[in-house]
Order: C-alpha cells, then structure tokens, then sequence
C-alpha cells in the first residue's frame, strides 16, 4: 500500500517515512522541491500558492498523511507571515481536495497534522479533551482552519483522522535541536513564570500514532497526541538541566525579553494548557515513552 506524505522531508515526515516502510508501506512524497539524500521513496512536485499539483501524487495512493505547513515557529508573525502559515495548510488541502473530488479517487484514509494550539495560548490546570471548545487567538484557529479544510475531505466519503499534536520530542530536529546547546553548556533555565504547561509526545509515539491512523478503520475525527502529565516549563527546564548533570543556577528568563524578542509569537513558549490522551488509550493504543526523563535520555542519547 502507497502512502503519499505532503511536507514528508521535515522532521515528522523523515521520521514517518522510515517507520512506514519498516511496516511494509512504500512511501511518496509530496514535495515543493527535489530533495537529495532521503530514504527510499518517489518524489512528487507541487506549489501550493500557485495552485500547482502533481495530480498523480493523489492518484497513485492508497492513503494521505497531510504534514505541509510553514513552520509555526521559525520567524516571528507578522501579519505576512500568519498568512503564510494558515495558507500554506488550508489552501495545501483544499489542492488534495479537488484532486480527490475531480477524480472521484477514494483513499484509504486522510490524515491531517493539527496541533494542541487549538485549545489556545491559556494557562490554567484544565486538562483539554478533543471535546474542548476551540480557542480563537492565532493558533486556535489556524488550527480550527487547518481541520476544516480536512473535513471537506471527509465530506467526499473518506475517512479522515486529524492528529492534535503536542510539542515532539526526536533526536535530530525540533524544538529539542535548539534547545541542546543551553542545556549542555549549563545556561538553561525556566522561561516566564515556568508554571506554563508543555505537553510533550516522543517521536515515535507520534509516529505510531500516524501508523495506527492509517491502519485502524475505527480511528475518526480528532485525537490528541500528547501526554497527559504535570511537565510544566519549570519542570521540563529541570529534567533536561538534570540529564546535563546540574541544577538551574540561572533566574527564569524574564517573559518580558521573551515578548520583546519574539512577539507574538512568544506566546508558544510563556503559554500552554494540558491536554488528555484518553481517547486514544481507548482506542488500545499504549504509548513507548510516558515518564518525560526517559523521552529525553533516549533523545538524547544519555
Ligand atoms: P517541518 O517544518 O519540519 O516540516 C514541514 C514540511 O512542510 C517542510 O519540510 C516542507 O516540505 C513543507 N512546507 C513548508 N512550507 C510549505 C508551504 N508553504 N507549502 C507547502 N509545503 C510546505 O514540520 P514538522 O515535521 O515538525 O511538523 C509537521 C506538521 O506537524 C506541521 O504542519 C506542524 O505544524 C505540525 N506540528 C508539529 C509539531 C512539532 O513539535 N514538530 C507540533 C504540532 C504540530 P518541502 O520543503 O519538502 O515542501
């Protein structure tokens, strides 16, 4: 069986790609660009802001894992830049849909990244289900956007799963990649008050998760793919100092240069909520990695 990966040379998609094919999957990637060096897969060209697919991409899969988007946290938000990253996941859909729709074409499945930002940028000890109501600051509802542009897919009469994801944990990329050379050089510490919550989910947890999207016929809808702890900043701030072999020695980095450095933005990092796993225990699917020590050791390779 053919699964097509849209955005699948990032750092989800490169981790995907290998454990699919591990499991028998071949591989397709849905690409802006011919990139050299990635595992053994066919590439397939597209452009999303000029309307441009290769149709062939669609046609040719069994099942889709929709992965594209700028990246939420690469450069600040300017009004250009949100554009830029509620386009390039809404109007990337909605190139899939009229595929799927002109061709009559029917998946096996659609799968759609979404994150846990559509709970909003909120503090407080809520544990957010899938049931929760949708946040609308920006992240709420590029999420809300991304999602609704999935569900025009599950209108065609496919099945369609969309991963509400938390903050992932791999080895070579991610938000752990920056955060390696503060922690090794002893400088890290908690950021804003640190009490912000920051539901964490190892990579490959989050890519069985995508494994058993596409393979279990029961899973619809929306699942959050996170862990359900108490890891606040202070905490995962602790834990990696720990892993380094030293305790905070520093204050916490005050919320105000954070703001003044990033902006808006800021707000993924002074800001968060806790999310619950439940609904996708239910569905029997068991997590590798829940203590958060042990997700980063093995990150980490310590
Ligand atoms: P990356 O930024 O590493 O990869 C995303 C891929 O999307 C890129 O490799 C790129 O592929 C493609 N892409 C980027 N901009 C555009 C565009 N304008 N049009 C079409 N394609 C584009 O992201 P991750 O692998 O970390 O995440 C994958 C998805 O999961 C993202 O949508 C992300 O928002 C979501 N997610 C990730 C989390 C995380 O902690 N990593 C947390 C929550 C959600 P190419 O250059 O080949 O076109």
């Amino acid at each position: 069986r053919n699964v097509l990966i849209s955005g699948g040379t990032g750092f989800i998609g490169k981790h995907l790609t290998n454990v699919l094919i591990e499991n028998g999957f071949s591989v397709s990637i849905l690409s802006r660009s011919y990139k050299q060096n990635l595992p053994d897969t066919s590439y397939y060209i597209w452009d999303v802001s000029n309307n441009h697919i290769d149709e062939k991409a669609v046609l040719n899969a069994d099942f889709i894992i929709h992965l594209a988007g700028e990246n939420i946290a690469e450069k600040r938000w300017t009004s250009k830049r949100k554009a830029a990253i509620i386009n390039s996941r809404e109007l990337s859909t909605k190139l899939i849909y009229e595929v799927l729709k002109k061709s009559n074409k029917k998946l096996d499945a659609f799968v759609s990244a979404s994150g846990i930002g559509i709970y909003g940028a909120i503090n407080g000890n809520e544990i957010c289900t899938e049931d929760t109501v949708p946040a609308d600051d920006f992240l709420g509802l590029t999420c809300q956007k991304w999602e609704a542009s999935a569900d025009t897919i599950s209108g065609l009469g496919i099945r369609t799963v969309k991963i509400r994801t938390g903050l992932v944990l791999g080895k070579e990329d991610g938000f752990l990649k920056k955060l390696i050379p503060i922690f090794k050089y002893r400088l890290g510490s908690a950021l804003g008050s640190g009490k912000q919550y920051m539901p964490w989910i190892h990579i490959n947890d989050l890519c069985n998760i995508y494994l058993e999207a596409i393979s279990n016929s029961k899973m619809e809808g929306a699942y959050n793919a996170a862990i359900t702890d108490n890891t606040t900043n202070t905490v995962f701030s602790k834990t990696l100092a720990k892993i380094y072999g030293y305790l905070i020695w520093l204050p916490n980095v005050p919320a105000i240069l954070i703001k003044l450095v990033l902006g808006e933005m800021a707000q993924i990092l002074l800001k968060g909520r806790r999310v619950s796993s439940e609904k996708i225990g239910k569905l029997g699917f068991k997590f590798q990695f829940v203590f958060l020590e042990d997700a980063l050791r093995d990150c980490l390779e310590k």
